[in-house]
């Protein structure tokens, strides 16, 4: 067996990011085309900043390897597509039975989650909360505040991420909303289509 360097990063809550990271990545605006209901007003800021950075991920990867852990920083900028606010694109670890956890940062934001079988849960994060993402649970990030959302984060290192589940379900099924009285809420998703009974099973099948 090969003896790893432990590792140190810092994270900068000004930049969002994991100082010492060995891998980044971005998602523009451009890129989150299809997630949100409201298409004209999506249209809209891609036409004023498709390419800007709605969010960013910095992470600190030692390995591949089952057993390992991959540990880094999220930062999303803050804002509303209509009255849906910012969210990442979501996703089921490709190996589904792999868990999570994320820590608040700074900014306040909602860790929405759905079962294979439809069941929803949202969790408000803020600075110093901790959030464990069950095995087999889908999960979105989503800014809900008026200010970055910065959230540190560890998963096993073979976990994977499958974004196609939910692209196939018509999008998650709640989508979180300005409630116009200064809060979030969660409502329906009209386009989401429930998984069939067989994909549900042979989702949860899967423990290796
Ligand atoms: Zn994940």
């Amino acid at each position: 067996m090969t003896l790893f360097e432990p590792g140190v990063g810092r994270v900068d809550i000004e930049s969002g990011q994991l100082q010492g990271a060995t891998n980044r990545y971005v998602k523009t605006f451009r890129d989150l085309e299809g997630l949100y209901e409201d298409e004209a007003a999506l249209a809209a800021v891609i036409a004023e900043k498709g390419d800007a950075v709605a969010y960013e991920v910095t992470d600190y990867k030692p390995s591949a390897n089952a057993g390992d852990i991959i540990i880094g920083v999220t930062r999303m900028e803050p804002g509303r597509i209509g009255r849906e606010y910012y969210l990442t694109r979501g996703h089921i670890h490709a190996r589904p039975n792999r868990p999570e956890m994320y820590y608040g940062e700074s900014g306040v934001g909602v860790m929405l989650l759905e079962s294979p079988d439809g069941q929803v849960r949202t969790i408000e994060m803020r600075a110093r909360t901790m959030c464990y993402v069950p095995p087999f649970w889908i999960h979105r990030s989503v800014n809900v505040g008026s200010e970055p959302l910065v959230m540190t984060f560890a998963y096993p290192a073979d976990s994977g991420q499958d974004y196609e589940i939910i692209a196939k379900a018509g999008g998650m099924r709640s989508r979180i909303i300005d409630d116009g009285n200064g809060g979030w809420k969660a409502v329906d998703n009209a386009s989401y289509r429930q998984r069939p009974q067989s994909l549900v099973d042979s989702i949860m099948a899967l423990t290796d």
